[in-house]
């Protein structure tokens, strides 16, 4: 349940109203935008007389809200949430690129990469160290030696790495990443999520393969009840009846969650259509549809790539698609950085 308070309403009248929802026994959410202040009450509202609340002086609006998040829903925060990731800043009018190998291979490749991507303009590097691969005969990521690598490379380049946790097991090793991430096929392993929640690192919460956008913004939820509110949502692309795609990005999620959440989302239209040759369309219909930033995999020799070699872009490839953002940003009203 949402309370919309009158704007100019008196600080006092709003503690006493959120003191007498306390001792019903629910929390309760304060938000206190630069238009309007809300109150969420979490937990069990049904006993709550709601016309009681509804003839309150300071009381504007009172909305029974059917979703189950909480702190992820847009009703209860109204501004986007900026997200910080050691000085890069997801949400509002910022536009973010992260760009790198699928994997990590070698410290001379992920350098050489991250040099060349920044270059371009992107602002953090990506890179699996632990990949999570559908053949258990398939390389499986450098583990602990490619977290290494990705630390020289944030140390030789200034940019703040992201990189997939696949098990609690190695969750004291991420305190040093800038931002984790949950990969497509985690996005609903419930302890991993709890996990990362007290971690307290900055999230990139990949979409599941088959999972609805209420089911994703539960699994944000997850993170957040644990009070790690630096979530990052972002679409991959699902899969559907289509095979000439890897998977089919959806894109109409982006102003769905726009709608639902005020977490920042962004896009890797790699994962979602398989194909190098895709990923300038899909990067510029996602700038379209309103996303925070692009995640884009990027390899010096895509046809020798260990892992997505066919959906990797080549660096000069890759700034192409950057100068082509830059063309269509100021129409979203956003800017790069
Ligand atoms: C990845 O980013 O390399 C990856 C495995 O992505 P996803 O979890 O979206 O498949
Ligand atoms: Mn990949």
């Amino acid at each position: 349940m949402i309370v919309t308070v009158k704007q100019g309403s008196n600080p006092q009248q709003v503690k006493r109203l959120t003191d007498w929802i306390k001792s019903l026994g629910l929390d309760v959410h304060l938000s206190e935008g630069e238009k309007s202040t809300v109150i969420g009450l979490v937990g069990d509202t049904s006993k709550v007389d709601i016309d009681l609340i509804r003839s309150l002086d300071i009381v504007e609006a009172v909305t029974r809200i059917q979703e189950p998040y909480k702190n992820a829903n847009r009703k209860f925060h109204p501004e986007d949430s900026i997200v910080d990731v050691s000085g890069v800043k997801f949400g509002g009018k910022h536009f973010q690129m992260i760009a790198g190998p699928c994997s990590v291979e070698s410290e001379k490749q992920v350098i050489g990469i991250a040099e060349a991507v920044k270059a371009s303009g992107a602002t953090m590097l990506r890179g699996g160290a632990f990949k999570p691969r559908t053949s258990p005969y398939a390389f499986q990521g450098l583990g602990l030696k490619g977290l290494e690598i990705l630390k020289k490379a944030r140390e030789a380049t200034g940019l703040p790495i992201v990189t997939e946790l696949m098990s609690e097991r190695f969750i004291d090793a991420f305190a040093e990443v800038d931002m984790v991430q949950i990969g497509a096929r985690n996005m609903q392993n419930f302890d991993l999520l709890k996990a990362v929640g007290r971690l307290g690192r900055p999230v990139l919460l990949k979409r599941g393969l088959a999972n609805t956008i209420e089911e994703w913004l539960m699994s944000a939820e997850y993170i957040m009840s644990e009070g790690n509110m630096n979530v990052v949502l972002c679409e991959r692309g699902i899969r559907t009846f289509e095979p000439y795609t890897r998977n089919t990005l959806d894109l109409s999620a982006i102003p769905i969650l726009k709608e639902k959440t005020h977490l920042p989302v962004i896009v890797d239209p790699s994962h979602a259509s398989g194909l190098s040759r895709l990923v300038k369309p899909m990067s510029l219909a996602s700038v379209g549809a309103g996303a925070d930033g692009l995640i884009i995999e990027v390899h010096n020799d895509p046809p020798h790539a260990l892992c997505d070699g066919a959906q990797s872009l080549r660096p000069e490839q890759f700034d192409d698609v950057v100068r082509a953002i830059d063309v269509m940003l100021p129409l979203v009203n956003k800017e790069r950085g």
